[in-house]
């Protein structure tokens, strides 16, 4: 089939993707509580003739399969929201819809509903053709947290497959040779012991200074890890008045780099800070890892295929009003990020259209972190972004969510959804591109990969 039959079949769905792309937008859920999102995509790929599995031990994460044999083609979808990032749909100004709610201001909406009519474009093409293979939907929940895929693959929901494709909404529309980071993420909780912080302060030990001695230990320790470290944290608040000595503190931290070795490394150096404050303090402390996932493995091979794959689809088309729409939200950003931006993508305008150049871009290490990195380490896998919001728009903002509850955000995924059907169809009848890319994943592939939780 030409990849213009390929294009309309996906037309043909644009009434599902767009109703997706607003329902899921309309019940903005957080990681962890993907009840409506699960439910809603279950549903949907049950009614185009998929069968369902579940895993107990990974609420909220399903997998919808249809067709039978090899190629496994696992197309990876997500639906969960950020909090704080209630916004209303469309409009350029930062105004709640739900105050304190939450908001899908990674465009997970957009990311789900695409993969979902891919996945079902997919298979209608395998149908007209009779191809051999199968096609599965992955429901990914928790991808906030970056922790549901790294649960996934502990629980052999990934099995079996062979290859992944994803996408990601962004404010460009390019292919990824670049790694993200490894993340790990843990908490410390303090125990110390109370005292009136006035009449007897001799008699306490505090858990709260044990958590400011660790921030100023990593503080100092942030000098002496290799480049491309990130080390965050947050305070649980405690919840004492300054006058009692405080017997409980709690702390969040996350710690990034370019390898899960190296995150592991800092881990445990945060860690020593750690227990060197509570000797300092005479307080205990206590160690939980909550999750991490692994830096995103290349592979040039499948990012060539889902390029020359960009290039052949026409461009989006946005309506003067759109356009409009995109310079007034671009005018909400600070300048300097926008022009930063606009420089760093060769942007005249408000949306960005084309395809980057994979030269020149694509292999700038993205510095966030994503459980689609631990899916990578597992089989090949190909990530592109697609332009959903203007140029110096950043993900995780209100101007990102309100991006994704309008029209930019319902055309990037249909063009996301092209996009993944043409790349599939590729894997499923070309099996010389499917040695090349198996190959080049067999060759950098780590062989004492395990997923972190
Ligand atoms: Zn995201």
């Amino acid at each position: 089939m030409a990849k213009k039959d390929i294009y309309r079949i996906v037309d043909g769905l644009k009434d599902l993707c767009t109703e997706a792309c607003r329902t899921i937008w309309d019940h903005p859920e957080l990681a962890g509580e993907e009840d409506f999102g699960s439910e809603y995509y279950s549903k949907l790929l049950r009614k185009a003739g998929f069968r369902l599995e579940t895993n107990e031990n990974v609420p909220h994460a399903f997998i919808a399969e249809w067709g039978s044999g090899h190629p496994v083609l696992a197309v990876l979808g997500e639906y969960d929201a950020l909090p704080g990032l209630s916004q209303k749909r469309s409009i350029s100004k930062k105004e709640e819809l739900t105050p304190g709610g939450a908001g899908h201001g990674c465009g997970h909406n957009i990311l789900g509903a695409a993969a979902a009519t891919a996945a079902i474009a997919l298979k209608e093409a395998m149908e007209k053709d009779g191809l051999e293979g199968t096609v599965r939907f992955y429901g990914c929940p928790e991808e906030e947290l970056l922790c549901g895929k790294v649960r996934m693959i502990s629980y052999n929901m990934f099995d079996g497959c062979d290859f992944a494709l994803s996408w990601h909404p962004m404010s460009v529309n390019m292919t990824f040779d670049s790694s993200y980071l490894a993340n790990a993420s843990f908490r410390f909780s303090y125990k110390g012991i109370s005292a009136h912080a006035g009449f007897a302060p001799q008699n306490g030990r505090s858990a709260l200074d044990a958590m400011e001695l660790t921030n100023i230990g990593v503080q100092y320790l942030r000098e002496h890890v290799i480049d491309g470290t990130r080390i965050h944290y947050t305070t649980d608040s405690c919840g004492y008045a300054p006058n009692i000595v405080h017997p409980e503190a709690k702390s969040w931290y996350y710690v990034r780099a370019p390898h899960m070795a190296d995150v592991k490394e800092t881990m445990e150096r945060v860690r020593k800070c750690a227990q060197g404050a509570a000797i300092m303090t005479e307080t205990q402390v206590k160690f939980e890892l909550l999750s991490g996932c692994s830096e995103m493995l290349v592979n040039n091979a499948f990012s060539d295929l889902t390029y020359r794959n960009l290039l052949e689809l026409d461009p989006i088309e946005y309506t003067e009003e759109e356009f409009e729409f995109a310079r007034k939200i671009q005018d909400t950003v600070a300048l300097e990020t926008c022009m930063r931006d606009r420089r760093a993508y060769d942007c005249d305008g408000s949306m960005f259209e084309g395809i980057a150049p994979r030269d020149q871009w694509a292999r700038t290490p993205m510095l966030a972190s994503t459980d689609s990195g631990d899916v990578s380490q597992i089989m090949p896998m190909n990530l592109f972004t697609a332009a959903a919001w203007p140029v110096g728009v950043a993900p995780h903002t209100w101007q990102a969510t309100a991006c994704a509850g309008s029209s930019l955000g319902e055309k990037a995924a249909l063009w996301a959804a092209k996009a993944i059907a043409a790349v599939g169809y590729d894997v499923l009848t070309m099996p010389e591109e499917r040695e090349k890319i198996t190959g080049e994943f067999e060759a950098r592939k780590s062989s004492n990969y395990v997923p972190m939780i």
